[in-house]
């Protein structure tokens, strides 16, 4: 019998099954390889190649848990020998930086983490930052180093092969039923197999919910998200290479809260800039068919528009190769902030990670293992 099961082998789930290993406990994680958009049995939020990681929050424990998360990159790095992490720091712009989501609580994060930023006043920032738009109606906030962007895929594989060195056990496979009981907690699995484990942390993202294996349920919603990549070309790329990862409180009808990345390299050995926010077409699913659809086959054409637009009227002088659509998923709580708790004496979950916390993921990963055991 093993002493915990972690059911997802995501950001979330890696970075716990990585902490509990490295406790000297004997961890099973459980979760598929990406497949195919058009052939996947379950989807992630995770599978790209750039996320920002930056340590504004809706509250300071978040705040902190970024931070916490930040502070640990390099190790991770040196310790499993994949890199993932680039410093460029990140760039807030918007025309009432004190009621964006992502600057509101700024000052409360200056005095509780000593944070500190770099302010530009509206039309003050293309010489710090020659590649925008001179006439960008946004005033700006910059959060230098350790804020910048990770690359998801590769900070997963990291943590799983720390948590493999340290005697875990990684199962490609399907979690289809979580069964506590008053002392041990009993996984079926898609392949046909059973596993028994003294606990279990669910972390399987949109599939906490949608796959029903929580012993009990935690309020949350599964939404769609879409981003649009904006190819460059590989020298375009490398003169970007270190501009800030952006979220922008854009002017809209139809798209808010953007987020930006710098030029990343794509599996297709491509470059992109990638842009996403909410939009007023974010469809919500119920059902895991329902969400296989929109990964599979989503049409958002419409928030497309609008994405292409904003991307380019932030920056001058770049020459776009192309732009596509790629249908994505979040969880939101109604709180906007993750809920992490014991959803049985046995069982504990992450639920909600609104959209921000893969750079958070090794904090809420030491988190869940603390719940579990507390
Ligand atoms: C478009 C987009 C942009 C984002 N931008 C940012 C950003 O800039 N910065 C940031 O910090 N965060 C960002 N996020 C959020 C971030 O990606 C998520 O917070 C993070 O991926 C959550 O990790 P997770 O492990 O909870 O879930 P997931 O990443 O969804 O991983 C869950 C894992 O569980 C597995 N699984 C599912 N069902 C089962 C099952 N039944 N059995 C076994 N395994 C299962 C899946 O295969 C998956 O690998 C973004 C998300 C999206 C979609």
């Amino acid at each position: 019998m093993d002493d915990v099961i972690v059911i997802g082998a995501g950001p979330i789930g890696a970075a716990a099954a990585h902490h509990a290993s490295r406790r000297g406990m004997q961890v099973r994680v459980i979760g598929p390889n990406e497949a195919p958009r058009a052939t996947h049995q379950v989807w992630s939020s995770h599978y790209d190649q750039g996320r920002l990681a930056h340590r504004s929050a809706r509250n300071v424990e978040l705040a902190r848990w970024a931070w916490e998360s930040m502070s640990r990159y390099r190790d991770i790095e040196q310790r499993s020998g994949i890199d993932f992490y680039h410093p460029c720091g990140t760039l807030s712009l918007s025309a009432s930086l004190e009621h964006f989501s992502y600057t509101r609580i700024r000052p409360d994060l200056e005095v509780a983490l000593g944070f500190r930023y770099t302010d530009y006043p509206i039309g003050s920032m293309t010489t710090q930052f020659p590649m925008l738009a001179p006439d960008l109606p946004y005033a700006g906030v910059y959060d230098g180093p350790p804020s910048g962007i990770i690359n998801p895929r590769r900070m997963v594989a990291a943590h799983l092969v720390l948590a493999v060195q340290h005697g875990a056990q990684l199962e490609r496979d399907i979690v289809t039923a979580v069964v506590p009981t008053a002392s041990e907690v009993t996984v079926h699995t898609a392949a046909g197999q059973t596993y028994r484990a003294h606990r279990a942390i669910i972390a399987a993202g949109a599939y906490n919910g949608l796959s029903g294996l929580l012993p009990s349920p935690i309020a949350h919603t599964i939404k769609s998200e879409t981003v649009t990549l904006a190819e460059v070309s590989a020298a375009q790329a490398q003169a970007l290479r270190d501009m800030p990862s952006m979220m922008i409180d854009c002017q809209s009808d139809i798209i808010s809260d953007a987020y930006l990345t710098p030029p990343v390299k794509y599996p297709d050995s491509k470059w992109y800039l990638k842009l996403g926010s909410n939009s007023v077409y974010d469809a919500f699913f119920e059902t895991p068919a329902a969400l296989r659809q929109w990964i599979s086959a989503g049409d958002a054409s419409a928030t497309h528009a609008a994405q292409i637009g904003l991307i380019q009227s932030l920056f001058r002088g770049i020459d776009w190769l192309s732009f596509q659509s790629v249908p994505c998923v979040i969880t939101r709580t109604p709180s906007g902030v993750p809920q992490i708790q014991k959803v049985h004496e046995q069982v504990a979950t992450m639920v909600g990670c609104n959209g921000s916390l893969a750079k958070s993921s090794d904090a809420i990963g030491r988190v869940l293992v603390d719940t579990l055991l507390a």
